[in-house]
């Protein structure tokens, strides 16, 4: 199927139904957020009946996005007409064991997305799943609100990494000039994203960067509980740190790895991987049962701390990046 195939298609199945449940992936980001909330507002102006469930708390970054205060986080004892997952590439992604709903829809801009649901709609070209609600939402002819606005320009913002990734194309400046266009405050944004930094997150950051260890072309960092608690930190207040680490010259390939406890108890560690060339750092994180983009993924790691590091490190450099660097 096309893409404007798929948005047809997508669309006439939105027109059909009348209840719906939005949900995304666990640790929601800007593009989780932005991107469901995004199409609440699109399935609001359509006449329909929404809900949208996180499993995780949202960060208070994205307190300021309209409507995010509707999110709830218990599921609904009916099931809904269709459920739709946006940038969650399974069901368990979402955080949730299982979601009970007519249908699935899956709505998703990432390489390792599986085509899990029921109708799946998968654009890897897209910069954002906000830039896909953008596209369905322009499709169905309802107008762009502001608070829509806001919430889908979030996700292109944030999921580009301020419009510098690769998938950055002169569409995407379209986009954000559509958007800005409809009502969305380039600076309000920018101002909520970037400069409402809980304290926590400025130590943590501090902490990260003193532990830092290059070896070669790759870069890698950690902090652990004990780091966490004594910086005041929340999980999101780590969301960033590694680009610090793919900012530096010369690195190709970054790690930064954050301790949690499993469900046994053991130390394992959250990872972000990230690189700035070639290197598909999805498939690394894919070998861990993890995954992402090329130049952006994620994994979880078996402790401990030192074993982690080891892993991530050998297979960044088995990915291609050199253990010394070039002179
Ligand atoms: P981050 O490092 O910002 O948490 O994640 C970077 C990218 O990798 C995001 O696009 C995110 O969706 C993806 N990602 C992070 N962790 C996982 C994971 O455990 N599984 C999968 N499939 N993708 C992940």
């Amino acid at each position: 199927m096309s893409q404007s195939e798929s948005i047809a298609a997508l669309l006439s199945l939105l027109r059909e139904r009348q209840s719906f449940l939005i949900t995304s992936h666990a640790r929601p980001d800007g593009d989780a957020i932005g991107s469901a909330v995004g199409m609440m507002h699109l399935l609001d102006a359509m006449g329909k009946d929404v809900q949208v469930v996180f499993a995780d708390p949202i960060p208070f970054i994205y307190g300021y996005l309209p409507g995010v205060k509707r999110i709830t986080h218990n599921l609904p004892a009916t099931p809904p007409d269709a459920a739709i997952l946006l940038e969650c590439g399974s069901i368990e992604r979402s955080g949730f064991e299982r979601i009970d709903a007519a249908m699935t829809i899956n709505i998703d801009h990432h390489l390792s997305s599986q085509h899990f649901a029921d109708f799946n709609w998968i654009d890897t070209d897209a910069p954002a799943a906000g830039a896909m609600v953008y596209e369905l939402a322009a499709a169905s002819g309802v107008k762009i609100s502001p608070a829509m606005a806001t919430c889908l320009y979030t996700a292109v913002l944030t999921d580009t990494g301020s419009f510098t990734y690769a998938a950055t194309t002169a569409r995407t400046f379209a986009l954000a000039e559509h958007l800005v266009a409809s009502g969305a405050s380039a600076h309000e944004i920018a101002e909520a994203v970037y400069f409402s930094n809980p304290p926590g997150k400025i130590r943590v950051l501090g902490l990260a960067l003193n532990n830092m260890v290059l070896e070669g072309e790759v870069a890698q960092t950690w902090i652990t509980q004990e780091e966490m608690a004594r910086a005041g930190a929340e999980p999101e207040d780590c969301e960033g740190i590694v680009n610090y680490l793919i900012g530096i010259a010369g690195i190709e390939t970054a790690a930064f790895l954050r301790e949690v406890s499993s469900d046994s108890g053991a130390p394992e560690f959250r990872t972000s991987l990230r690189s700035k060339g070639s290197i598909d750092v999805s498939l690394v994180a894919e070998r861990f049962g993890g995954g992402g983009h090329r130049n952006a993924s994620g994994c979880t790691l078996a402790g401990p701390l030192d074993f982690a590091r080891a892993r991530i490190v050998a297979e960044l450099h088995a990915a291609g990046s050199k253990t010394v660097q070039p002179v």
